[in-house]
C-alpha cells in the first residue's frame, strides 16, 4: 500500500454518483463528503446530476416524511435515473 499525501482521494463519475443518494441523505463521512463535493464542482455532468437528484428527492421526501426514503424507493430512483440515460 502507498500512503497519499492528499487526505481525500478523488472521485471519478462513477464513484461520484454511487455516493450521491448517501450524501444526498447524509451518510457519508466528512472525508467522501469532501471528495464528493470536490468532484461535482468540478464536473458538470455530476453537478447536473447531483442536482436534479436532490430536488428530486427532496420532492419525493416531502411526500413521505413520516418514513423518510427506504431503500427500495432509493433502487427505483436508480433504475429511472439509468431509463433516461442519466445513470449511463
Ligand atoms: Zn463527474
Amino acid at each position: 500500500m502507498t500512503q497519499s499525501s492528499e487526505p481525500v482521494r478523488p472521485l471519478d463519475c462513477d464513484g461520484a454518483f454511487q455516493r450521491l443518494f448517501d450524501f444526498l441523505d447524509k451518510e457519508l463521512d466528512a472525508a467522501t463528503e469532501q471528495a464528493l463535493l470536490a468532484h461535482v464542482q468540478h464536473c458538470k455532468s455530476c453537478f447536473d446530476r447531483a442536482e436534479f437528484e436532490r430536488r428530486f428527492k427532496a420532492a419525493v421526501c416531502a411526500s413521505r416524511k413520516a418514513q423518510g426514503c427506504p431503500e427500495e424507493l432509493r433502487s427505483r430512483v436508480m433504475q429511472a435515473l439509468s431509463a433516461e440515460g442519466l445513470g449511463r
